[in-house]
């Protein structure tokens, strides 16, 4: 079946109405192939890039499929890197929002406590990074018995990693009644060894990498040498005066090199790497996502599957050494319809990279002059405009969706015995509200968060300051949102 529009597929009114509010007018050329296989609980090898919208093309039939009623976990979206795996986490919490899906994301570095407790209430998607995963498995705090569904993501990146071997471990903890998909940007003989061993006659599906097609990214290079790129670099931001950039490097040395001296005259530019602690790499993800500043200087950490809207510039201080990892770089612009610029310096001994990038990408990359004194000075009042200028803040993609949702928090948890059907026989008490007003629920110890829906979120706060839950009057506020933070240092190849 190919459908034009998500109306088409057998979709519940939940789930149509977040893909609405999300903002998906119709389905990407992976979801057009993996949806309807999937609803029919296909195996599927698919290869897609990130930026195909392949989150959704799983999440969505994972979302309609599942069992509302059953505490355990019924999928698991195992991922390589702790962003994607927060990222999908929301991705999949944000589709199944009004299903009121419960999605849990597992990654080292983060109080496991506070996961197993997370684990103990109703949780319908586990995503996580292999060794966190498998932590719980071998604990006995993830229950696997009632997967139905595993997906794999990203499972080349998985291979280069070094994370292979905890992915087979744990797919041999996944009951054999199971459907499994796996998403890799390339089907390299370990990748179909895995299909064939784990999976049950699946279907293949191949999505071109949209850059071999796009002309949504002008690609740009100016030959340099070592000595002289960081002065490149300035002169480069300085004519291109980026909203929103990313500065890649290859290792993380380089990226503390660039960031110290761009930092000294530059208060727009932070830095994300492997060898960060993780609650500053998640803060930093969180202000950039939100448009906070303007430049990212990254290792490849952000390369992989980060979907960061409007970014006008991706800069490549380094010639990536893998191919590929060029063309996840530049994916990060030119997105959602917008033109994007990529730009890479380049030293002599960098030159054999290129010529295999131009051939893998089948585009010639245009030379560029390296900019003259007299264009920099004409330049410069602009740039240094923009530089004291507070950067626009940038609308979250689940926004519309979010507008009308109001997450409370309510000053009582399990430590008094509250439970679900305390909560929601409240919120049913109230003028004008059904179950279907009420979102997610989530008990901790002493904290209760809930989310209603459908713009009723002020009218129920100024209620409850007046009303009892489960006969004690009880403090209830708008839960403000932060990002989760979280420590690692099981990883492998270190960005
Ligand atoms: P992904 O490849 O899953 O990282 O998705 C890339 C981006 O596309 C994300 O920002 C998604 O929210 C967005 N997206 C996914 N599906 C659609 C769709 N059908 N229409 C528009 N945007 C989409």
């Amino acid at each position: 079946m190919i459908a034009k529009n998500f109306k088409d597929y057998p979709l519940s009114d939940e789930l149509l109405k977040a893909i609405e509010k999300l903002n998906f007018k119709n389905p990407t050329k992976v979801q057009e192939a993996v949806i309807p296989l999937a609803l029919n609980n296909k195996d599927i090898l698919c290869k897609a890039q990130t930026g195909s919208g392949k989150t959704a093309a799983f999440g969505i039939p994972i979302c309609e499929l599942l069992n509302w009623d059953e505490n355990k976990p019924q999928a698991l979206v195992l991922t390589p890197t702790r962003e994607l795996a927060l990222q999908i986490h929301d991705d999949i919490f944000n589709i199944g929002r009004f299903k009121r899906v419960k999605v849990s994301a597992l990654y080292g570095k983060s109080p496991i406590k506070r996961q197993e407790k997370e684990l103990k209430q109703k949780t319908h998607v586990v995503v996580g990074t292999p060794g966190r995963v498998m932590d719980h498995i071998v604990r006995g705090t993830f229950n696997t018995d009632e997967i139905k569904y595993l997906i794999i993501d990203e499972a080349d990146e998985m291979l280069n990693m070094g994370f292979i071997d905890q992915v087979e471990e744990i797919i041999d903890e996944m009951p054999e009644n199971r459907v499994t998909m796996l998403f890799s940007a390339t089907l390299e003989p370990e990748i179909q060894r895995l299909s064939k061993r784990y999976m049950k006659d699946p279907q293949v599906i191949e999505i071109e990498a949209e850059i071999k097609s796009t002309d949504a990214i002008d690609q740009e290079l100016y030959e340099s040498t070592d000595g002289d790129k960081m002065e490149l670099l300035r002169d480069v931001l300085l004519v291109e005066n980026p909203d929103s950039c990313i500065i890649f490097c290859n290792t993380q040395e380089r990226v503390n090199a660039i960031s110290n001296s761009l930092g000294q005259d530059n208060n727009a530019c932070e830095k994300i790497h492997g060898g960060m602690e993780q609650d500053d790499r998640t803060r930093v993800m969180h202000r950039f996502k939100k448009g906070e500043f303007r430049y990212l200087i990254a290792t490849d950490v952000a390369a992989r599957g980060i979907d960061v809207h409007e970014i006008s510039h991706i800069i490549n201080y380094d010639v990536p050494w893998e191919k590929e990892t060029y063309v996840h770089r530049i994916g990060r612009t030119g997105r959602q319809g917008k033109k994007g610029t990529a730009i890479t310096l380049v030293s002599a001994k960098e030159e054999h990279l290129i010529k295999e990038i131009e051939e893998y990408t089948e585009k010639e990359i245009t030379r560029k002059e390296t900019p003259t004194h007299s264009i920099l000075d004409t330049l410069k009042p602009a740039f240094n405009e923009k530089l004291q200028a507070k950067p626009e803040e940038k609308k979250d993609k689940a926004f519309d969706l979010t507008k009308e949702i109001m997450k409370l928090h309510i000053n009582a948890g399990k430590k008094t015995k509250m439970r679900a059907v305390d909560i929601v026989g409240t919120l049913c008490n109230l003028e004008g509200m059904t179950a279907d007003d009420i979102g997610v629920i989530v008990i901790l110890d002493v904290s209760t968060f809930v989310e209603i829906l459908n713009n009723k979120g002020e009218q129920v706060l100024k209620e409850l300051q007046t009303r009892n839950i489960k006969g004690r009057l009880r403090k209830v506020s708008i839960a403000e949102d932060k990002p989760v933070v979280q420590r690692d240092h099981r990883f492998r190849r270190s960005y």
